[in-house]
């Protein structure tokens, strides 16, 4: 039987008719009778409003906390999409990230899947059920509720796409695809008919916010195709796959921007006794992705070190970096936000 991971975005899910729409084209399909594991994001607005929720209380809340909070989104339009399923008269059973034991690592709000037992899956596929799954979390080893970073719900998808040997992860969203470039910007972009997974992850971590970067690493490592289209057309939308099965060859495939990252710039560090190493290791222990690194000619035995991360990571960057300059003295650190490249 042909298996499918179907995931819809916030946009696709973000009001009933929306979901009615979502339960039509998975009915469509399940008519051929494809195994369905439907993936869902929470519905548009809901993961922010509830962060929102929070800053209200406190800059610094518990981690664990907030995402036993957020992952509520994905429970509701899960809950939400299985129900209308059901009033359709199609078998649904939605499912939490502990009920489908996707087993994480215990970094709140940016938890790593570890593992997902595809045992949790067969009874429903096997009583011909559509499953529907929450994105975006998982659980710990000690059954904590785990999120796996803004945008994880392209990474749960690929995840279980992996596990079951999926022939395809499709991931559906508000735009027809790829494109060249972000359209609401360059409106001379095109649409990709495919990519491969290496462009992909290059477009992903320079702002192109159509897949979550990591989901793009997975599939790459599993080989797991993936089609980027619209909910709200027939359009085959992007293949994102391997080379080798690429196409044609192109020298520049897109370009990309990302208005959402905070630069620190560190003046006077002491030179020759590997403060960037010091610090990058840091940041890498705290599970910190940074991005751009510039680092100026040593004068007078100092160096200036700017970087630029995720404005998300900003506090959590502080806090260590506070720690790490503490050793090295005389540097004072600046923070610049918002810097579009
Ligand atoms: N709801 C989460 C977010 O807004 C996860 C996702 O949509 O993929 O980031
Ligand atoms: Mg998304």
């Amino acid at each position: 039987m042909a298996l499918l991971v179907q995931k819809y975005g916030g946009s696709s899910v973000g009001t009933l008719e929306k979901i009615r729409n979502v339960a039509n084209r998975v009915a469509k399909e399940q008519a051929k009778g494809t195994g369905l594991v439907v993936v869902v994001s929470a519905m548009q607005g809901e993961t922010d409003r509830l962060l929102n929720l929070v800053q209200q209380i406190t800059q610094r809340p518990s981690e664990r906390e907030v995402d036993a909070l957020v992952s509520t989104g994905e429970q509701v339009s899960a809950a939400l999409l299985a129900i209308t399923l059901e009033s359709m008269g199609i078998k649904a059973r939605s499912m939490s990230g502990s009920q489908m034991r996707i087993e994480t690592d215990g970094h709140f709000s940016r938890a790593r899947i570890k593992r997902v037992d595809q045992k949790a899956f067969q009874s429903a596929l096997d009583a011909g059920e559509v499953v529907v799954a929450t994105g975006f979390q998982g659980v710990d080893s000690q059954g904590n509720v785990t999120t796996l970073g803004r945008g994880g719900s392209d990474t749960s998808a690929v995840a279980l796409a992996a596990a079951l040997e999926a022939d395809e992860c499709e991931i559906y969203t508000d735009v027809l695809g790829v494109f060249t470039a972000d359209p609401r910007i360059c409106t001379t972009a095109k649409k990709l008919d495919e990519i491969c997974f290496e462009e992909m992850m290059e477009m992903a971590s320079q702002g192109s916010k159509v897949l979550q970067i990591r989901s793009v690493e997975l599939a790459m490592n599993h080989n797991v195709p993936i089609r980027v289209r619209s909910t709200f057309s027939e359009d085959r939308g992007t293949l994102v796959h391997n080379e080798e099965d690429a196409l044609e060859r192109l020298v520049v495939r897109g370009i990309s921007h990302n208005m959402n990252e905070v630069k620190f710039t560190m003046r006077g560090l002491p030179y020759g006794e590997g403060a960037p190493s010091k610090i990058f290791g840091a940041l890498a222990e705290a599970q910190i992705n940074v991005d751009v690194i510039v680092q100026n000619a040593p004068s007078e035995n100092n160096i200036d070190l700017s970087f630029t991360l995720d404005q998300s990571d900003r506090y959590k960057a502080e806090d260590v970096l506070k720690v790490v300059l503490a050793d090295a003295q005389g540097a004072n650190t600046e923070i610049d936000e918002n810097i579009g490249k």
